[in-house]
């Protein structure tokens, strides 16, 4: 058999980590739905324990449709192996608990996933986790913060909302001196853009919920990396019970066969909506890694294939008149979320910043202008029409 690992993104989104032929001679993979897996006698169970059968036990140790998902991600990232989760937070909690121990301290980047950053600022400071906030994609913050108890750096690549993109070959060799292992949340890039593995990352971590289901209609997460440390959070896994439902699975390992379609349509429209929007009056800012203004555009051109389906801008407005432009947008839906086929759209304002004052959203940098444009595979001149229609309506 030919190596699979030579073959194209396209090829192996397809057929990588499948068996060649399913039960019941089914092309498509079937829903192994069940929580438990049968012993034909105890000779069997003797054998399975003593290691010398493989084969599944229980539904919270493994599954089949759930190893597809795992399998399939593994092969896409460059590693040895996955575990999946039922969300996105599931994995990326379950992956740090497995690295971090009472007086371990943790850097992450201040922009991160806002969960990510409330897991570890308030929920482990109870269990004497330490941690320090430095700025986002500042490795040389970075490294003046570790400390000789750090044991893990955590980032994302882009960030949301102002897709920064720190340098992760630099991030990895100062990792790597210091001996802290390094977690990155990918879910903005996908291994279609960018792959962390191959720049030296330990731990990649997705919302399999984004781009990987691709459809709006199923949450899910993933862990990957070398053989060692997903045997490790897999472990935990089996312990917190936060596993993948078979039939969710299922949903996210179809979503997969047609990523680096999607993402490259979502790549091309993004560029080219984030390209219109730079050049209308009513745009101050535009933050997109695929444009030349981006203050990460060389680090994003070097690292990254694509830059993604997501364009933040600050329209010169304040906050009703955003809800205005906002609410005259005809086809993306005002929903959190990203990666799916429907473009989505939002205020981070008024979505995930809802409860502070405009003082505190201007502390931590979200401006009133802003918007969060998630772009889904529509075709492209007609997202760039609606949002100038939009903006003219808006500003009449
Ligand atoms: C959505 C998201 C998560 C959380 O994933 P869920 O599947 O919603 O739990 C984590 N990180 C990033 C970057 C996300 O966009």
């Amino acid at each position: 058999m030919s190596d699979e690992s030579t073959r194209g993104l396209l090829t192996q989104a397809v057929h990588a980590g499948e068996p060649r032929t399913h039960p019941y001679d089914a092309l498509a993979a079937p829903i192994a739905q069940t929580a438990t897996y049968t012993f034909a006698d105890t000779a069997e169970l003797i054998a399975y324990f003593e290691g010398r059968k493989t084969r599944m036990e229980y539904g919270r140790y493994g599954n089949p449709t759930v190893q597809l998902v795992e399998r399939k991600v593994a092969a896409l990232e460059h590693v040895d192996a996955a575990v999946a989760f039922a969300s996105g937070m599931a994995a990326v909690t379950t992956s740090i608990l497995s690295i971090v121990k009472a007086d371990s301290h943790v850097v992450l980047f201040a922009d991160c996933y806002r969960r990510t950053r409330q897991f570890v600022s308030t929920f482990l400071t109870r269990f004497g986790v330490e941690h320090t906030l430095v700025a986002p994609a500042d490795v040389d913050a970075l490294e003046r913060a570790i400390r000789p108890n750090t044991r893990l750096i955590i980032s994302e690549a882009p960030t949301n909302p102002y897709q920064t993109v720190v340098d992760l070959d630099r991030l990895s060799a100062v990792a790597r001196e210091h001996r802290v292992k390094t977690l990155i949340d990918s879910t903005f890039a996908t291994p279609v853009n960018l792959r962390p593995a191959d720049h030296g990352i330990d731990m990649v971590v997705h919302s399999a919920t984004k781009y990987f289901s691709g459809h709006n209609d199923v949450l899910g997460g993933v862990l990957a990396g070398s053989a060692g440390i997903v045997s490790l959070v897999r472990d935990l896994r089996d312990v917190f019970g936060g596993n993948l439902d078979p039939h969710a699975a299922y949903l996210i390992h179809r979503g997969l066969k047609t990523l680096p379609l999607r993402v490259a349509q979502q790549n091309a429209s993004a560029l080219r909506l984030a390209t219109a929007l730079e050049a209308h009056p009513r745009v101050r800012q535009v933050w997109y890694p695929g444009l030349a203004s981006h203050p990460h555009h060389e680090t994003a051109k070097r690292l990254m294939r694509g830059f993604g389906g997501v364009v933040t801008f600050e329209l010169d407005a304040d906050l009703q008149q955003v809800s205005r432009f906002v609410d005259a947008c005809e086809i993306p839906r005002i929903a959190p979320s990203l990666g799916g086929a429907e473009s989505l759209i939002e205020q981070p304002a008024l979505m995930s910043y809802f409860e502070l004052t405009s003082a505190q959203r201007e502390e931590v940098g979200i401006r009133e202008g802003l918007v969060r444009y998630a772009v889904g595979v529509e075709d492209a001149d007609d997202l760039i029409a609606d949002v100038r229609q939009a903006l003219d309506r808006a500003f009449r």
